[in-house]
């Protein structure tokens, strides 16, 4: 997909809405924050605002984080840019995309091919949505803020430069961002490996409780309200769990799921080697990309894990008889 010329397309507009999906992550925090701190430079005449839910503390070290209009407050903007997905999860800023002048779409996944703006920049495969902001930016607008903004939703897409999205051109990106002089090790702490104490409680239940089937291919483990309740916890304190159930030696899949209400799951996926998730996720209505995905499910606990079992057991035999 061609590049878009970002100050060209935005040139015209007053107004600029920034956004991402719900429950947002580092890289949809990261890409975000970088889009913003790079127009209020580049556009210094026009309104722009970032319509977020709530970042999570860690993210405090990002420049003008505090800005995050995360009331969904601003007005329909001339131009709406949707970071790291697709219309379907814009949450609450979905009505400002829908009545924008222009929708501008960058995002990586592949469950969003084409991309869903009237201007797209869509790259399936690539590292992280941070990736294809950087190479969106005007580098004579490039500083260390910008800069930590993007290395931030890098490292917590790639898990840190480990998962098969990284590319050498992801290293290289990386390489030109650390020359700006941000404390990357401190970022990589205190976003990344840093887990509060009750965090760790729910990642140890959820080790405990976990069942292992499929002959140690597959992994599942949920945590129901009940739990969450009575350790204060909000579905964010369970961000890495599914990581750590798919580490376990010999797990192809790992699931992982919380319920969001009565008998509704969300559902994280995430596959080691052959598994493709995304085609899991994408079967339940959500997405993701090959070694990571998503969806939401309905029922309970053993139909859930039923019904997703039998997905990633069809690839898993199609796999065996290759
Ligand atoms: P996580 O398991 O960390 O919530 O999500 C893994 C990946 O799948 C992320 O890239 C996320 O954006 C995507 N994803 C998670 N849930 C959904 C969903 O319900 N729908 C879609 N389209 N993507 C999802
Ligand atoms: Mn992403």
């Amino acid at each position: 997909m061609e590049k878009i010329n970002l100050i060209e397309e935005c040139k015209d507009a007053k107004s600029i809405v920034i956004s991402g999906h719900i429950r947002p992550d580092g890289d949809c925090i990261g890409s975000c924050m970088a889009m913003y701190l790079y127009l209020k430079k580049a556009l210094a005449d026009t309104r722009i605002t970032v319509c977020l839910e709530k970042p999570a503390d860690i993210f405090h070290c990002i420049k003008d984080i505090d800005e995050v209009d995360s009331g969904f407050c601003a007005k329909t903007p001339d131009v709406f840019i949707a970071l790291d997905c697709e219309q379907s999860r814009l949450g609450e800023a979905a009505a400002l995309f829908d009545g924008a002048k222009k929708r501008i779409n960058i995002d990586h996944h592949v469950s969003n091919e084409g991309g869903c703006g009237d201007v797209n920049y869509v790259v399936p495969g690539l590292s992280s949505t941070a990736e294809l902001v950087y190479e969106l930016i005007d580098k004579s607008y490039m500083d260390e803020e910008i800069a930590k903004a993007v290395y931030i939703g890098i490292i917590h897409d790639t898990g840190i430069f480990k998962y098969s999205n990284t590319s050498p051109k992801t290293l290289r990106i990386a390489a030109d961002l650390l020359e700006y002089g941000f404390d990357f090790p401190a970022i990589i702490d205190e976003t990344f490996y840093e887990k509060t104490y009750v965090q760790n409680q729910l990642l140890g239940r959820a080790l405990l409780e976990s069942i292992v089937f499929m002959d140690g291919k597959c992994i599942v483990s949920a945590i129901n309200q009940k739990i969450l309740s009575f350790y204060n916890a909000t579905p964010g304190d369970l961000d890495g769990i599914v990581n750590q159930l798919r580490i376990i030696k010999g797990v192809e899949c790992a699931i992982f799921m919380y319920e969001t209400g009565n008998l509704e799951y969300k559902i994280s996926l995430r596959s080691s080697k052959y598994v493709d998730v995304s085609k899991v996720a994408a079967y339940f209505g959500g997405g993701g990309h090959v070694r990571a995905a998503g969806c939401n499910m309905s029922g309970n606990f053993h139909d859930v894990v039923n019904n997703i079992s039998r997905q990633i057991a069809r690839q898993i035999k199609e796999y065996d008889e290759k």
